[in-house]
Formats: structure tokens, C-alpha cells, sequence
């Protein structure tokens, strides 16, 4: 595992857990308004600090039932050669985990998935299928998306579907489309973009277009409503 980053407490990432996170190095997305620029290879920035993998599990090791869980974040996690092995690690020792992914790897999500190493997953839909050209190559394919919706939707594994709401990514019609991807969802997180961080293209905040108003992010909700079974605005 190639990490970037990690926090040894959070009371807010992972639902009803006490949790630290591990942010993995790397990610296969551009999307300018990333709160992580330093672990998305590529950026201006470049690579950011590296963790050792055992740092984490000496970590781990001390902290055995004074922290329930970690949450696996980026970056794109599913990404890493060594998630498998390094969730089946975390979870031997007694650790629900959290797995935040932008769904680009299915094939990895049901290994993890089949070996029952995940407690919770938040997969980030970007915007409508028709648009993923605007986060990731014109060559990705995007059935990709669809199969990580329906593993996700499928595995019996508590999720939520996360989409942070920008211009152009996301306008009412766009949520509409995919409210109908992930019809009968349990929970869509609609997230509100904040401009007080670092972000991916640092140009990317300086114009008011790209945000919305909390009276259009209202709208916004309204839009996904009628397919999911709770719609959460943050
Ligand atoms: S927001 Fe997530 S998917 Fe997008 S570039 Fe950043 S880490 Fe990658």
C-alpha cells in the first residue's frame, strides 16, 4: 500500500465508529475540486509524504479497543496493489472498515466484497455517466461505474452513494439521471463543495459559477429524492 497520509482519530468519517484514516497515494480521476491534491499523482504538487505500512499497524496494534475502525480513503484506494491483503490484515485484528471510493475498480470491490472485509462503503458518483469524460479519459469505460453501483447496492454491506456538487458536474436533470442509476438506493449524500481548502485546480474555486447557494442545493435534493431512501445535504 502506497500511503500518503494518515489520522489517528475522526468521529465523523465513518458512521457510528470511532475511526482512524488511511489515505492512499494516488488516483485515476481529475477532478479539480479534490479536497486531496497531494495524493492525486499528477497534480502540481506532486507525491506527498509516504507512511510506512507498518507505522499503521503498530498504530493499530496499541490502539485495540480504544478505536473501532479505519477508514480507507484517497486517493483511490482500489488502486492499491496491496488492499486486499491489507484489509484482511486490519480486519484479523478486530477493525471495521470503511472503504471511500470513486467506483472506477469493480473488479476489486467484489474481491473485497466476496471476502467480506468491508463494513461500509462510500462510493462518490461524479456526475452522469454521460459526463465522466470531464473527471477521467475519454478511453475509461464506463460500465465500470455501473458494475460498482449494482456490487454496492447488491452485497448486503451498509454504503452510501456521495456526489460533491459543482458546476458542470451537477445540475437537477443531471441528478435526475442519477437518481435512475441508483434507483432504490438506501442513502445519497449530496455534498456541498467548500472553497476554504486546497483543491486540485486552485482555479477551479475562483469562480462562483462552479458553486451552489444552499437554496440550490435544496433543488438540488429534491432531484435525487424520489429514488433513494434518504437524501442527506452536508
Ligand atoms: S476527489 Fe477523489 S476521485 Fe476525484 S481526484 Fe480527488 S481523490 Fe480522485
Amino acid at each position: 500500500m502506497n500511503i500518503g497520509g494518515f489520522a489517528k482519530n475522526s468521529l465523523i468519517d465513518f458512521p457510528e465508529t470511532i475511526a482512524c484514516i488511511v489515505f492512499t497515494q494516488g488516483c485515476n480521476f481529475f477532478c479539480p475540486y479534490c479536497h486531496n491534491p497531494d495524493l492525486v499523482a499528477g497534480s502540481s504538487k506532486g507525491a506527498g509524504l509516504s507512511f510506512d505500512q507498518r507505522q499503521v499497524f503498530d498504530f493499530l496494534k496499541k490502539r485495540q479497543g480504544l478505536i473501532e475502525g479505519v477508514v480507507i480513503t484517497g486517493g483511490e484506494p482500489t488502486l492499491q496493489k496491496g488492499l486486499v491483503p491489507f484489509c484482511t490484515a486490519v480486519k484479523q485484528m478486530g477493525y471495521r472498515i470503511k472503504l471511500d471510493t470513486n467506483g472506477s475498480r469493480p473488479d476489486v470491490l467484489a474481491q473485497l466484497l466476496d471476502k467480506a472485509l468491508l463494513d461500509f462503503i462510500s462510493m462518490d458518483i461524479k456526475t452522469g455517466l454521460d459526463r465522466y469524460s470531464l473527471v477521467v479519459s475519454d478511453t475509461f469505460d464506463i460500465q465500470r461505474i455501473k458494475k460498482s453501483v449494482a456490487l454496492v447496492m447488491k452485497a448486503g454491506t451498509d454504503y452510501e452513494f456521495r456526489t460533491t456538487c459543482t458546476r458542470p458536474f451537477v445540475n437537477p436533470e443531471i441528478l435526475n439521471d442519477i437518481g435512475k442509476l441508483v434507483s432504490g438506493a438506501r442513502r445519497y449524500v449530496l455534498a456541498k463543495c467548500s472553497r476554504n481548502v486546497a483543491v486540485l485546480d486552485p482555479g477551479f474555486i475562483k469562480s462562483d459559477d462552479h458553486f451552489f447557494s444552499d437554496k440550490e442545493m435544496k433543488a438540488l435534493k429534491m432531484s435525487i429524492d424520489p429514488y433513494v431512501q434518504q437524501t442527506i445535504v452536508r
